[in-house]
């Protein structure tokens, strides 16, 4: 190399190397470039429906294992919009349901166990509560107990889980337009000897339950709400009979629909999918995970026709850390848990419809909440 050429390379290398590099620094702090993101997409979007769907325990090794073991096909295929959240509670990084789901409510981290109250066991406002508030009709359906963590945190507000009869005289106060899951017993065979149903059926209730009929037989009243209580306790899984979900589901939509002129929040949740995990058993967690696949493909069916209904996807956690391994094919997969235990591992979460945007990227479980709040414009 010449001289006078040596010099122009060493000065434009100081360049690079100090000098551009101390500009870059100077004019965009490398934190701001981490973190400033990409600008906000339809952030004014509103919908005037929600239907918000939880697989509990629905990681994306279940996923992926329920979609090679049904033909490498799923209905969650069609969303476009995919983020991811961090799922921890404020006192552990394992969380649990109640945790997870009154993270969604409420949009607070509280501990393990809470139902819709904070760290100091105070209640806090939930979506469901808020979508009350403003005249729009409220649904629920879920394959545990109605009174089960998931659904109970959006209407109930108690600082143990286990507090099932505290939780179903929430319920019985809060009254949801409609509610379909398990659990009879702690509406009419409680410790306080009250008769919830009956109460409820004293204001108007139509209340059908497993004993007495199929969800299929019950005629759904053109006034005043309706229950139907599908087990005495935890309903069955769907391998072993279990065959509300889809049904239940679907006449959820126009019954609220009808309800209020406002729109409607709908809360369907897989709840069985993380009873697989805990079982290590990747049957029970396919079988679970493709009985709530089908419920997504006709809630999209209906929120595609619909224009206005935004739908979410997601789950409260993942469960035994799922995965299938070496040996697999897609007839036969192995599969493989590492815990029978939830797992810290982010959830995926998948959105449709008006508002849909805003669930791009990674975040929060806490901003799920930020973002139907403000969906829903409450
Ligand atoms: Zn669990």
């Amino acid at each position: 190399m010449k001289r006078t050429n040596l010099v122009i390379f060493l000065a434009f290398f100081c360049c690079i190397h100090f000098s551009c590099d101390f500009l870059i620094k100077k004019e965009v702090p490398s934190e701001s470039i981490v973190h400033a993101g990409l600008p906000p997409v339809n952030d004014l979007a509103v919908a005037k429906n929600v239907i918000f769907l939880v697989g509990d325990g629905m990681g994306l090794g279940q996923i992926t294992g329920a979609m090679y073991a049904n033909g490498n096909k799923l209905n969650l295929e069609r969303f476009k919009t995919i983020g991811l959240h961090k799922t921890h509670a404020s006192d552990k990084l394992i969380t649990d349901s109640a945790a997870g789901a009154t993270a969604f409510s409420c949009g607070i981290k509280t501990y393990n166990g809470a139902i819709g109250v904070r760290d100091d066991k105070s209640a806090c406002e939930t979506l469901a509560e808020l979508a009350k508030k403003a005249r729009m009709s409220v649904g629920m359906v879920a394959t545990s107990t109605i009174v089960h963590a998931t659904p109970a945190s959006f209407y109930s507000h108690q600082p143990q889980r286990k507090m099932y009869d505290e939780i179903a005289m929430d319920l019985a106060n809060f009254k949801p337009d409609y509610f379909v899951g398990g659990g009879k017993k702690f509406f009419d065979r409680r410790d306080d000897e009250k008769d919830l149903i009956k109460m409820m059926q004293s204001e108007g209730y139509t209340i059908g339950n497993y004993f007495d009929n199929e969800f299929l037989e019950m005629d759904l009243p053109e006034k005043g709400g309706f229950g139907f209580l599908t087990a005495d306790e935890d309903p069955l899984p769907v391998a072993q009979g279990r065959n509300y979900l889809l049904s239940a589901s679907v006449a959820a939509i126009p019954f609220l629909a009808k309800r209020s002129d406002r729109g409607f929040f709908l809360l369907i949740e897989g709840s069985q999918i993380d009873w697989g995990g805990h079982a290590n058993d990747g049957d029970y967690v396919v079988s679970e995970l493709l009985d709530f696949d089908r419920v997504i493909g006709r809630v999209l069916d209906y929120a595609e026709k619909d224009g206005n209904t935004l739908v979410v996807v997601t789950a409260d956690h993942e469960t035994g850390g799922y995965s299938n391994i070496q040996g697999s094919t897609m007839d036969s997969l192995v599969t493989k848990f590492t815990s029978g235990y939830h797992t810290a591992t982010m959830v995926p979460v998948f959105a449709y419809g008006p508002g849909a945007n805003k669930f791009q990227g990674i975040y929060e479980n806490t901003e799920i909440y930020q973002k139907l709040k403000s969906v829903m414009d409450l």
